[in-house]
């Protein structure tokens, strides 16, 4: 008798699970948190078209505007032409090229740093570096904010993860005393991706210090924005590998391409070259992408122009939102979110900037903790001073329709 035959199927009550998804996505209908993929074409500089139509772009992480520099284009086209797309294989077996060894020594030398490794993406470096390190009987503790990838990293290790209060350097320092004998690694975003604010990364170095823990900075949002030559939140902070031994980076933010590394010492990188599971299994990235990437590091590096526009449209969105009247939180970096609250209010703000021909997502939990839904803008060198005004109004309109 064939065992999965439907006639002798076995009457049970195991819940189906995709009953349980139409389930969950009713109720995320029902309570404004229902997440859309929106096929998104790039137009001109910041402007974008979504639906046919032409939207000013405020959510790109693309800060310096790099994504689409010529420079970067002919550089990725080129190396395709001369070495084909795909890496063929695994940094491990015979993927590791030329162009990637380029840019992992341009990163170490930018970021003042012994070493670099490349990995896929930010969540698999995080993922990687956290599984490889940690393990059960190990203590992580973490920010409460930071990015979900360095959550599901210290998951998957098996440690005991312990979660402090957003910024709160005294709530770390009780978690480690309480496990004076454990193994411990500190980590933290170092510009918090919903919020925008910078890490105590200085507070944090002094505590890991005296307590013998691992320090680990995800500087995603910091790289290219931040510091002398961009070189990020722990550059900026005037801490060097000593004090941050641990750095771990993204490019496809600020850099504008595409992938993720891990910072430090030669002995941390070997380290992870034998144990991080997400960069021992998987495709090197493409090589022309990397090529790409070299470039983009020196643009980001050399052309303090970008960064000082950069500079120059936070300080005018900050000023222009304080004479209007908008809340914003405490961010000097290119990530200024507009706090709503209710869920349903952001993402009709969010509609109402839309019609307005701005594109600013709304974010909803569990993203960003209960209750505090908000609009997340981000700036960019490619807005000009008249986009970021012409914002402003249209903000304050959408978030005090009575005004
Ligand atoms: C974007 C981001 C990541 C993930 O990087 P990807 O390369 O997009 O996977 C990790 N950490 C932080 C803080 C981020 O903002």
């Amino acid at each position: 008798m064939n065992p999965i035959d439907g006639a002798n199927a076995r009457r049970t009550s195991r819940p189906d699970l995709l009953h349980r998804l139409a389930d969950d996505h009713a109720r995320r209908l029902r309570d404004h948190l229902l997440r859309r993929v929106r096929t998104v074409a790039p137009a001109d500089g910041a402007w974008i078209a979504v639906d046919g139509k032409r939207l000013l772009n405020f959510a790109s992480n693309d800060y310096l505007g790099l994504a689409r520099h010529p420079a970067l284009v002919e550089a990725l086209a080129s190396a395709a032409r001369a070495s084909g797309v795909g890496a063929q294989a695994a940094h491990l077996l015979g993927g590791h090229r030329e162009e990637h060894a380029r840019l992992e020594e341009a990163l170490a030398q930018w970021t003042g740093r012994e070493r670099a490794l490349l990995f896929s993406t930010g969540y698999m470096a995080n993922v990687g570096v956290l599984s490889a390190l940690l393990g059960a009987g190990d203590l992580c503790v973490q920010d409460k904010l930071n990015h979900a990838s360095l959550i599901d990293g210290a998951r998957l290790s098996g440690c005991e993860l312990r979660r402090y209060v957003h910024g709160d350097v005294d709530g770390a320092a009780r978690q480690l005393d309480a496990r004076p004998d454990t193994a411990a690694l500190v980590a933290t975003d170092g510009v918090f991706s919903m919020d925008g604010d910078v890490a105590p990364i200085a507070e944090l170095a002094a505590l890991c210090r005296a307590q013998n823990a691992l320090l680990m900075v995800d500087d995603a949002h910091g790289l290219g924005v931040l510091g002398p030559q961009g070189a990020g939140s722990v550059a900026e902070a005037g801490l060097s590998q000593h004090d941050a031994p641990l750095l771990m980076g993204t490019l496809g933010k600020a850099l504008g391409t595409f992938g993720a590394f891990v910072a430090g010492s030669a002995a941390l990188v070997d380290g992870l070259v034998q144990n991080a599971r997400s960069f021992i299994y998987t495709t090197a990235m493409p090589p022309a992408l990397a090529a790409a990437t070299c470039t983009a590091i020196d643009l980001a590096r050399h052309d303090g122009e970008r960064r000082a526009a950069l500079a120059a449209r936070i300080a005018q969105f900050r000023a222009g939102a304080r004479g209007r009247g908008i809340a914003l939180l405490d961010s000097h970096t290119p990530i200024q979110p507009v706090p709503i609250g209710d869920s349903g209010a952001a993402l009709a703000a969010s509609a109402q900037l839309e019609s307005a021909g701005f594109y600013v997502p709304a974010v909803r939990p569990p993203t960003v903790p209960q209750g505090r839904a908000r609009l997340r803008l981000t700036l960019s060198a490619l807005h000009a001073e008249g986009d970021v005004e012409r914002l402003l109004d249209a903000l304050a309109k959408a978030i005090r329709p009575e005004a």
